[in-house]
């Protein structure tokens, strides 16, 4: 089976790993903030805070910003269903925005007409807004931002699919147009520390809250404190935060993959051009690219063309798997999941989202799948679909 997506790790990898078991420091040492200062570098932040999944980061991300009950908070149902429990973590709810139907990004225009709805009939206002990134591709973050400043939201980019990418010749995670951005190193995303997920962001007032919050609340810094130290051991627990720390053997790991984001980045960048190319005479729609931006390409997304075609989607996809090809679908709109009907959801509310989970699928895309990989995907999709 060619997979959807694969991690690669190599020797120096591995080296990197065993080098941390056979240090004094298996947490807590010096290869988290080495990890930290990659992503720095390579994103152009001021901070960036380490933590054990995009999920936490994402949940430390929304009470650094203050969420909390009688909030809402705001988000794309084509995402992956942490972009939102989120929020549901803090007390707060959760709304949705529909995507935009060429980019599957949260839609800048549909956002603005929920905005002006809202504030038009007394409804609350988003507290946090969280665009999805969704392949890799940038939100229209210029929009959103103008959009923050006019109805005072805060923004938390769930970047999970985009390091290594690009908006205006700005890294994302640069937050240029965003109070945080999250990034997750799960082994399907572009680089991997097996679980791990940052945050970055240029406000030394929400780095400080997020490093609290990833360790308990507890600081050892004096300057934190609100009584006098009682001595060496002192240290004081000033907030209420959790252990979402990310260890030395994930960070270390996280270096050494770092070391080679960009080539990951250009790879994918490379097959994907390869598929718009080797697809473009089939029954399908290949993924839109917005001006000014450079994809991490996460995901290839493809959208059947299913009046052309007389298999339904489940036959393409079911026939792509016996036939080895790894296909998956990103993502079922989460308000239709079971636990968010029970929140009062419904079909129907979110139509566009709705209409891309009929017919998108996800073919393999990772930087290691080799050529002869991608025209075995390309030659089982066309059998497919004109025998279809
Ligand atoms: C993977 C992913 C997450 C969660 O990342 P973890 O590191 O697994 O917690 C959140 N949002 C999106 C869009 C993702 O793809």
């Amino acid at each position: 089976m060619i997979p959807y997506g694969k991690q690669e790790i190599t020797q120096q990898d591995i080296d990197a790993v065993v080098n941390v078991l056979k240090s004094d420091f298996l947490t807590q040492g010096p290869q988290v903030p080495l990890f930290e200062n990659a992503i720095k570098e390579a994103v152009n932040a001021e901070y960036v805070l380490a933590v054990n999944s995009a999920t936490s980061a994402l949940h430390i991300a929304c009470l650094a910003l203050g969420v909390g009950k009688g909030d809402v908070v705001w988000t794309t149902p084509i995402t992956f269903v942490a972009s939102a429990n989120c929020a549901l973590y803090c007390g707060a709810d959760v709304d949705f925005v529909d995507i935009d139907p060429e980019t599957y990004n949260l839609s800048p225009r549909l956002l603005e007409q929920k905005l002006q709805h809202a504030q038009q009939n007394n409804l609350s206002l988003p507290k946090v807004v969280i665009p999805v990134h969704l392949c890799g591709q940038p939100c229209e973050m210029d929009k959103i931002h103008a959009l923050s400043l006019e109805y005072g939201f805060a923004i938390i980019e769930d970047a999970s699919h985009a390091i290594g990418g690009k908006y205006k010749h700005n890294p994302i995670g640069s937050c240029e147009y965003s109070d945080i951005t999250v990034f997750s190193f799960h082994p399907v995303k572009i680089i991997t520390t097996a679980e791990g997920g940052v945050a970055t962001t240029n406000s030394v007032a929400l780095a400080q809250k997020m490093d609290l919050l990833r360790s308990h609340g507890i600081t050892r810094d004096e300057k934190l404190m609100t009584e006098r130290s009682h001595g060496g051991w002192y240290y004081e627990q000033v907030d209420l935060g959790f252990n979402y720390r990310m260890t030395e053997m994930q960070a270390a790991l996280g270096v050494s993959q770092m070391s080679r984001l960009h080539d990951f980045v250009a790879k994918r960048n490379e097959l994907a051009t390869g598929y718009d190319d080797l697809l473009k005479n089939l029954p399908l729609i290949t993924p839109f690219q917005i001006d000014d931006s450079y994809s991490g390409r996460h995901l290839y997304v493809i959208r059947l063309k299913l009046d052309e075609i007389s298999l339904s989607h489940q036959e393409v996809f079911e026939q792509l798997r016996e036939n080895g090809i790894g296909v998956n679908l990103h993502y079922i709109p989460v308000h239709t999941q079971p636990y968010y009907k029970g929140l009062g959801f419904k079909q129907g509310q979110f139509p566009i989202a709705e209409r891309y989970y009929t017919d998108a699928i996800s073919i393999p895309l990772f930087h290691v799948m080799t050529n002869e990989q991608q025209d075995e995907v390309v030659k089982v999709l066309s059998t497919i679909l004109v025998k279809a």
